[in-house]
């Protein structure tokens, strides 16, 4: 096989140097048999990837017949998968392609009882057996250091409902929602209960991650039953981060037929996510029995909770933070409540180390790095209504008032959930800018609107555009 090395393609890549360094070898030497492109191809993905993925997952590939195309012996077809999904580029640049523009390689999956030692151990540890499952929650994420507030009351009391009768309420529970809301202490604080009060319960705690390297251990191993078994004996299984088993085709499916196998003998799952199910890219059938189950939202805290979780947070070190101070720093970060948690503990060290009393300008200080910048100052109530009134053709006058006709009703519960999500004041205030509405109501659109998006693709795109217009 002649295999010339193109320099214009590979230096794509972000490792230029390496490849750089083996496209002048490549021309030094001129043409190279299969044997010597797939060593370079190692050294090329050794500085690609980390090095438990290249022990775990290129290492164990061996080139086995020096002939074009050449022939990979792999040690099961997840690892073939694995190869072909992530690293399609630099196959195609090492080897010749297909008219499809896919590698010319050949892949052999190997027999046999012979065991491929695992370099590295994972966590949970590559599996020999149920007790390697062992799982450790985190002591802290427990319901009773949970601190409510509208945006995640519904959310708790379903958890809480589901680790009082697991099996018997909501099943599955699928809790989603952005970066540090909480959905992963919730998880834990299912786990917690369940332990405490269920003892004769088989429980397991796994996130995505996890779960794969579980996988592939046991099919190293050749030990894929015993994890089935042990899997499908589960009577609680969470879930953590199911959006990346999304193509993760090889892995979906063995989740998927666990999933069924549990909920169908009515064994409780929870699962958490960055989106609701149906924007998952996963099997269609384990996602329709998802949004059977509870799917619930857990959105960002309002001012008023971000205090609440500030002081708790302080509480919790021993820290005295005024509350002035709290709203100061709750007005600022207003995203992820693990920034919030950051922001206690740091200025608390800050003061301690600087010998400081708090105030304003020590807060500047320690956490202006931190601050989210303000929500662009044109962005008010006033705004919102214009945008949602062009948008659903009706007129501002009728949004503020109280008709309660549909086709204002609607558009007014689309504003008001609009101006809870963009604008950072309170509750109250913004209920009573929409013409002396109660915070309450507020609220009830805010959800209302919320639920009907987590299966209305439509009004997502409604809501989409006009908060686009409201922020250009
Ligand atoms: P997620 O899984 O949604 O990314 P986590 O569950 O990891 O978020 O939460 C991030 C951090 O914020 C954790 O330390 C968690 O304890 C804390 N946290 C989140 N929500 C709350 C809350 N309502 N009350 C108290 N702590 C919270
Ligand atoms: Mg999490």
């Amino acid at each position: 096989m002649v295999v010339v090395f193109r320099r214009q393609k590979c230096l794509s890549f972000s490792c230029g140097n390496i490849v750089d360094n083996l496209l002048i070898q490549g021309c030094e030497m001129g043409e190279k048999s299969s044997r010597d492109v797939w060593s370079n191809f190692l050294s090329f993905m050794r500085g690609q990837c980390s090095r438990a993925e290249y022990e775990n997952w290129i290492a164990p590939i061996q080139c086995i017949e020096d002939r074009d195309p050449i022939t990979l012996q792999v040690p099961n077809v997840f690892v073939q998968g694995y190869l072909l999904e992530n690293y399609h580029e630099a196959l195609t640049s090492f080897f010749p392609k297909d008219k499809k523009g896919k590698p010319l390689i050949t892949f052999l999956v190997k027999e046999g009882k012979e065991r491929v030692k695992v370099a590295h151990s994972h966590t949970p540890k590559s599996g020999e057996g149920e007790g390697s499952h062992a799982f450790r929650f985190n002591d802290s994420y427990t319901f009773d250091n949970f601190i409510e507030g509208p945006s995640n009351q519904f959310i708790k009391s379903a958890a809480l409902n589901v680790a009082a009768r697991p099996g018997k309420s909501y099943n599955p529970l699928f809790i989603h929602g952005g970066v540090g809301l909480g959905k992963t202490h919730l998880l834990h604080g299912i786990g917690h209960f369940v332990q405490r009060h269920h003892k004769k319960k088989q429980l397991q705690c796994i996130t995505i991650e996890a779960f794969i390297n579980d996988l592939v251990s046991h099919l190293r191993n050749k030990s894929i039953d015993k994890m089935k078994r042990y899997y499908r004996n589960l009577d609680v299984f969470l879930v953590d981060d199911i959006q990346f088993l999304q193509n993760r085709l090889n892995f979906e499916e063995e989740f998927c037929n666990t999933f069924e196998v549990l909920i169908n003998s009515n064994k409780q799952i929870v699962i958490t996510s960055d989106k609701p199910p149906g924007q998952l890219q996963l099997s269609e059938r384990v996602v329709a029995r998802m949004e059977r189950g509870l799917v619930a939202h857990i959105g960002t805290p309002d001012l008023e909770t971000r205090v609440a979780i500030l002081q708790y947070k302080a509480e919790q070190i021993d820290f005295t933070l005024p509350s002035h101070i709290a709203f100061y720093i709750a007005e600022h970060i207003y995203h992820n409540v693990r920034q919030l948690e950051g922001a206690v503990n740091r200025l608390s060290a800050y003061c301690r180390i600087m010998n400081l009393k708090i105030d304003q300008g020590v807060v500047d200080s320690a956490l202006s790095d931190m601050f989210q910048a303000p929500p662009r100052a044109k962005v008010s109530v006033d705004r919102i209504l214009c945008s949602v009134s062009s948008m659903f053709n009706v007129r501002e006058s009728d949004l503020r008032g109280n008709s309660r006709v549909k086709e204002v009703a609607f558009p007014r519960q689309i504003a008001m959930y609009l101006a809870k999500e963009l604008l950072r004041d309170s509750l109250m205030k913004i209920a009573s800018a929409f013409g002396g509405k109660t915070h309450s109501t507020l609220l009830y659109a805010w959800k209302k609107i919320a639920r009907q998006l987590e299966y209305d693709e439509m009004l997502r795109r409604r809501i989409q555009m006009t908060r686009h217009n409201i922020e250009a």
